[in-house]
């Protein structure tokens, strides 16, 4: 039985009080929730605060991006080793949002899995379609080329430590979400693929729907046989919303 994983995904919002004080209703609001581990993803400037807030509660942290090096002349960058140092449980690697905006690709990516792996960070790794994608039948073909881009880099063994996160990108900050069968689908084919290389690790791994779950859509998701929790953007800046949420598990 895969435990569940409800993670949130607070991208560039917020600011230094308002990011602790939701912190802080969050960890309120955990109560004993034994089905599900629970995180938030969060800008890099408030790890620091988050990390004492945090500490000695069920809420784990995790990072947006980390860096595809390890350390050096990459101005800008974050590596695997300061967000270890800050208490990252997680990286998200290949968010959509990364991907279309900032230029990562799919070696970038496999890099950047590597590097957070190497220093006990977990990647999480974002893959999913565009529309058009998903309009022309490529739903598989994208998803599966972003999977083994990685795994031909880090090596399916690597995913014995690793989330994976189906995030359809028409589905992500537009309201419509994924139905339970649509992410259902594509669930379990990003599994049977995994099985076919290794079927112990395709049984444990993670997958999380990520895209408009919300409250009132998040059961129906959650209770699909191959969706194991939720990478959740909007919904997860208000903490009675991403509660509800954690506790539908
Ligand atoms: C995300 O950014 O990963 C995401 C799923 O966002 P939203 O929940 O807002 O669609």
């Amino acid at each position: 039985m895969r435990q569940s994983l409800i993670m949130g995904n607070w991208k560039m919002n917020g600011n230094r009080e308002s990011s602790a004080a939701l912190c802080n209703a969050i960890v309120a609001g955990l109560g004993e929730n034994t089905n599900a581990t629970v995180a938030v993803c969060v800008p890099y400037v408030y790890l620091a605060d988050l990390q004492a807030l945090t500490s000695n509660t069920p809420l784990k942290l995790g990072a947006q991006n980390v860096a595809a090096k390890e350390s050096g002349a990459y101005t800008g960058e974050v590596s695997a080793i300061m967000l270890k140092e800050f208490g990252c449980t997680y990286a998200l690697v290949g968010h959509s949002e990364r991907r279309s905006y900032y230029g990562d690709t799919d070696e970038s990516v496999a890099e950047r899995f590597c590097q957070a792996q190497k220093q006990g960070v977990i990647p999480v790794l974002c893959i999913g379609e565009t529309l058009e994608e998903r309009q022309q039948g490529k739903t598989f073909t994208v998803v599966n080329t972003q999977l083994d881009a990685v795994i031909a880099k880090a090596g399916i063994t690597a995913f014995a430590n690793a989330v994976i996160a189906y995030e359809p990108v028409w589905a992500i900050g537009t309201g419509v979400t994924a139905t339970d069968e649509q992410a259902q689908e594509v669930h379990k084919a990003i599994r049977e693929r995994i099985a076919g290389l290794d079927a112990v690790i395709a049984e444990k791994i993670q997958i999380l729907y990520g895209g408009s779950m919300k409250a009132d859509n998040a059961k129906g998701l959650l209770t699909m046989p191959d969706i194991d929790g939720g990478l959740i953007g909007g919904a997860s800046l208000d903490a009675q919303s991403f509660l509800k949420i954690y506790h539908s598990v």
